[in-house]
């Protein structure tokens, strides 16, 4: 058994900066593989890690198999691609995808990777894909799990670390059980498979459940890697449900077809006046220039270009983690597609989950960036803070207080008054919390919007419903030009207790 060597260096939410070691070097996470096809490379691995740093790149062992045969075990891998980096093979299982079988079987694939000694390697696994019926899924989920345990006896080089991929497309609970078993058995890291599809039909919230139910069963310890995604407009939401690895051919793919990555969509080259990009390429050429070179010239300038932009996201994303902002980086990328959105809207449906991983302080300040900022982990907490073991002070009159008062009004009382503020998002804070992470640190539009005023009410008609008994008197500081109603109708269930004031 090889030892999971995969170290957690930064997290926020469910993101993670990580490195991975491997016999060739250490990798930083997230990454993207780009894939190269042995048979015709339009840019080497090492000229990649030149230019874009990318440490790990992806092959595929079963088109390895039929292009070489035999003669690649004898240099292996790394000798076939002339590169001394990390590498990862692919089975085949995407052919399987698209063409419907292979023509290996899975035992020799895994024999074949043994030989050719990738730094990890990929069973023959068999994609739910999205067009699966149930019991067609619940074969492919059930296949693969065979495939997987009986890969576990066969392997013979304890150099590789092996990936599992968890199957089940679109039933969760199928993606649920494949990803329950597969994670019991010895395995280094885990593929989720058939998001393809869902990828290139841009369904994002299917896409989130795909994940997030794969992710609440996988071990966390051990790296997650998202097959065939490889587009920098979606890594930011991957990564934050907790993605660590991608792999796509689509830098060259899209070069070839004219198309123009950004991190915020695609462009077709025909269509563009300007390239909206800071890369060399970009700087040194005007999209008429690019139009005009050969057609092999211009596939290598746009891979590169595309390769640019998926590692400068890359980077963007690392930083973020580490400086605690991942969820701002998410909701910024999201706005920029209507289908993004609704992934994001979704991941609201997993926020319970996601706030168990979410660092208790973060070194940057919550930044409330429109109605989704209200799911976020800070948010979230701030909420369950004030269940189960809250305990108010014994103090007989409680003041409730809208954040953005012009200045704090005079009490009667102070001594004997508990202070609760009314702070949007994160709703009643008692006085006494005020300075636990996020709320002595954040920055929020003081023009409310309706999801600010909506999360604050509930927040405080929960607050009054448990606590509300322990108070003799409330008297609640209201500002109706700021906050409408709300404030007022959250209390209603006080009755004669309550005494409201205008500010
Ligand atoms: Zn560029």
């Amino acid at each position: 058994m090889v030892d999971t060597i995969f170290q957690i260096l930064y997290r926020d939410g469910m993101g993670r900066v990580g490195k991975l070691s491997t016999p060739h070097g250490d990798v930083t996470t997230p990454t993207l593989m780009p894939v190269i096809d042995p048979s015709d490379v339009i840019l080497s691995p090492n000229q990649m890690r030149r230019e874009f740093g990318v440490e790990l790149v992806m092959t595929n062992a079963y088109l390895m198999l039929r292009h070489f045969g035999e003669e690649a075990a004898k240099q292996g891998v790394h000798g076939a691609l002339s590169y001394d980096g990390p590498i990862m093979t692919d089975s085949g299982g995407y052919q399987i995808l698209r063409y419907g079988d292979v023509e290996v079987s899975p035992e020799e694939i895994v024999r074949y990777q043994d030989a050719i000694a990738p730094d990890i390697a990929t069973i023959l696994d068999i994609p739910t894909g999205v067009q699966a019926t149930k019991e067609r899924a619940a074969e492919t989920v059930q296949i693969t799990l065979e495939r997987a345990k009986q890969a576990v006896e066969l392997r013979s080089n304890p150099k590789l670390m092996w990936c599992g991929p968890v199957q089940g497309g679109l039933f969760s609970e199928l993606v649920a059980q494949s990803a329950r078993e597969i994670g019991k058995l010895d395995y280094q890291l885990h593929a989720i498979g058939s998001p393809v599809e869902l990828l290139e039909g841009y369904r994002y919230a299917k896409l989130v459940d795909l994940v997030m139910t794969a992710k609440k069963y996988l071990p966390l310890d051990r790296p997650t890697h998202l097959f065939g995604a490889g587009h920098p407009m979606m890594f930011a939401l991957a990564v934050a449900m907790g993605c660590d690895l991608f792999d796509s051919a689509a830098y060259v793919l899209y070069a070839r077809d004219g198309r123009y990555m950004t991190s915020e969509g695609t462009f077709h080259l025909e269509e563009l006046s300007y390239l909206p990009c800071e890369c060399p390429i970009c700087a040194e050429h005007s999209p008429d220039e690019l139009r005009r070179v050969p057609q092999d010239e211009r596939v290598k300038l746009l891979a590169r270009h595309n390769l640019h932009v998926t590692f400068g996201e890359l980077r963007r994303i690392r930083q973020a983690i580490v400086e605690g902002s991942l969820g701002e980086h998410v909701e910024l990328r999201c706005r920029a597609h209507p289908r993004l959105l609704e992934g994001l809207r979704r991941l609201a449906r997993y926020r319970d989950f996601l706030e168990r991983f979410d660092p208790v302080t973060k070194p940057s300040a919550f930044c409330y960036l429109g109605e989704e900022s209200v799911n976020r982990p800070e948010v979230v907490r701030s909420w369950s803070r004030l269940n189960g073991r809250y305990e108010p002070p014994q103090l007989p009159i409680l003041a409730l207080l809208p954040a953005f008062g012009k200045e704090r009004p005079k009490l009667e009382e102070p001594e004997r008054t508990h202070l609760v503020r009314l702070i949007p998002p994160f709703g009643a804070v008692p006085e006494e919390l005020e300075e636990i992470y996020p709320l002595g640190q954040f920055q929020v539009s003081r023009e409310l919007d309706t999801m600010q005023i909506k999360s604050v009410a509930e927040s405080l008609s929960r607050f009054l419903e448990r606590y509300g008994g322990h108070y003799e008197r409330v008297l609640l500081f209201n500002d109706e030009r700021r906050w409408g109603k709300s404030l007022v109708e959250a209390c209603k269930d006080v009755g004669k207790k309550l005494e409201v004031i205008q500010l």
